[in-house]
């Protein structure tokens, strides 16, 4: 057999007038490719309709996902975020400078040791109230502390360095 006739057109054509298919008992598409080509024009304007509002519907789940929880996110991982904040404000202020100041971060876990709590390295004049990145200005402290003492200017931590 060298022929074969569409299922849709009912034109009988040579076997090159079929795409091929695997799973077809006789490896070929049952419409051939002026019938499967029409099918793609016909359908288009509807499967691109459809991506588009799969789209819209995902971007609004997203929305939705992004609205409920990413400020239960923020909230509980605050402490974390604040730190990463501080020191991504840090090293822009120090114009990347802060090489000079690996050692106070290498001390970190020394403290943390001695004190036996998680420590952070605090701008003791808040870097979001003009405070510097410099050596003077940094200090090790409990992260407890650090995170009651916010951005708070008149905080004490003297009594517990
Ligand atoms: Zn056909």
């Amino acid at each position: 057999m060298s022929r074969k006739t569409c299922t849709r057109c009912k034109h009988e054509q040579p076997l090159s007038g079929f795409q091929a298919a695997k799973s077809r008992k006789d490896g070929l598409q049952p419409h051939c490719r002026q019938c499967q080509r029409d099918y793609y024009l016909t359908t288009r304007e509807r499967r691109l309709s459809l991506a588009h509002e799969n789209y819209e519907h995902n971007r609004e789940r997203k929305k939705k996902y992004a609205r409920e929880y990413a400020p239960k996110w923020a909230a509980e991982n605050r402490p974390k975020r604040n730190e990463s904040e501080a020191r991504r404000r840090a090293r822009k202020l120090s114009g990347g400078k802060t090489e000079s100041l690996q050692h106070i971060y290498d001390d970190v876990p020394v403290i943390e040791l001695l004190l036996g709590e998680p420590c952070h390295v605090d701008h003791k004049h808040p870097l979001s109230r003009g405070g510097t990145h410099e050596p003077d200005n940094l200090q090790i402290i409990p992260a407890r502390l650090n995170l009651a003492k916010g951005a708070k200017l008149d905080f004490d931590c003297s009594s517990y360095a």
